[in-house]
C-alpha cells in the first residue's frame, strides 16, 4: 500500500492497542485519518486541527454519521470537532488528550517554529501519547527523481539523527519517553538508512510527573476556530 496509507494504518493499530478515548489529529488536512478513526468506538472525542480551513472543508461532511449509525448507536457517544488553527498556538480545547497525532506535519513548519510546536504539543496539550511522522532525509537518495525535498511545501527534511536528536530533547524537556520506528523499509542491504517515513511514538513518563507544568494563565483563551462539530 502507498506510504500515506501505511502511516494511517500505523495510527489505527496504535489506537486498537491503547484504546485512547480522546484523540487530536494536528494537520488533519482532508480528514482522511479521522474518517478511519471514527470506527474505533473506544474513541469518544475526535478532534482535527489544520491551518488551512479550505482543505478541511472539502470533505468534512463525510464525517457525519451514516443512517445505519443512527439506527445502531454505539454504547458511548462520539463527538467529532474540526478546527482551523495552528499546531504552534495554544487552545484549551486540546488539553489533556490521550493521543495527539502529527502525521507529516512538522516538516511544513518553518524550522524556527519547531520549538514552539514542541512546547505547545508536549508542554501545553501534554497528552498521554504523541505520534510524530516525518520524511527521513537519509532515505531520499533511494527515491527515484528526488533531488531536493520530497515536496515543495517542506521547509526541512530531517535525517534519522536529526529527528532523533529533536525527539530526545523533547523527552528531556517535557518528561516523555520515545520509541523510533517507521514505514517504508529500505532494501535489505541498506537497512542502516532506516525507514522512508520515520516515526516517533512518545509516551508521557509517569515517573517524572509534574515536569511539564505550565502556569495556568489568563491567555488561556480559544485560539482555534470551530469549523464543524457532529455528535453521534
Ligand atoms: N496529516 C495528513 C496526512 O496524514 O495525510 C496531511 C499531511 S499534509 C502533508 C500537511 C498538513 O499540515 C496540511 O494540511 C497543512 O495545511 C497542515 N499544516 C501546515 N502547517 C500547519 C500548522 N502550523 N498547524 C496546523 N496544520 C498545519
Amino acid at each position: 500500500p502507498p506510504l500515506y496509507k501505511q502511516r494511517h494504518q500505523f495510527v489505527v493499530d496504535f489506537v486498537k492497542k491503547y484504546k485512547p478515548k480522546k484523540v487530536v489529529d494536528l494537520g488533519c488536512a482532508d480528514c482522511s485519518l479521522l474518517r478511519k478513526l471514527k470506527f474505533h468506538r473506544d474513541i469518544e472525542l475526535l478532534v482535527g486541527v489544520d491551518i488551512n480551513s479550505n482543505v478541511v472543508r472539502r470533505k468534512m461532511y463525510t464525517l457525519a454519521p451514516f443512517s445505519s449509525e443512527y439506527l445502531n448507536p454505539a454504547n458511548q457517544p462520539l463527538t467529532v470537532e474540526l478546527y482551523e488553527g495552528s499546531a504552534t498556538e495554544k487552545d484549551p480545547r486540546t488539553k489533556g488528550f490521550d493521543l495527539v497525532t502529527c502525521i507529516e506535519l512538522i516538516e511544513h513548519l518553518p524550522l524556527a517554529e519547531v520549538e514552539r510546536f514542541s512546547e505547545v504539543v508536549f508542554g501545553y496539550m501534554s497528552p498521554a501519547a504523541v505520534i510524530v511522522t516525518t520524511p527521513n532525509a537519509d532515505f531520499n537518495p533511494l527515491l527515484p527523481g528526488c533531488y531536493g525535498f520530497r515536496h515543495i511545501d517542506h521547509k526541512f527534511e530531517w535525517t534519522k539523527a536529526e529527528f532523533q536528536n529533536w525527539a530526545l530533547g523533547v523527552c528531556r524537556l517535557y518528561g516523555y519517553m520515545v520509541e523510533f520506528t517507521g514505514v517504508g523499509e529500505a532494501p535489505c542491504n541498506e537497512e542502516r538508512i532506516g525507514f522512508c517515513s520515520q516515526i516517533g511514538v512518545f509516551h508521557k513518563d509517569s515517573s517524572r510527573g509534574g515536569t511539564s507544568v505550565i502556569s495556568e494563565n489568563m491567555e488561556d483563551s480559544s485560539a482555534y476556530r470551530l469549523l464543524y462539530e457532529v455528535v453521534y
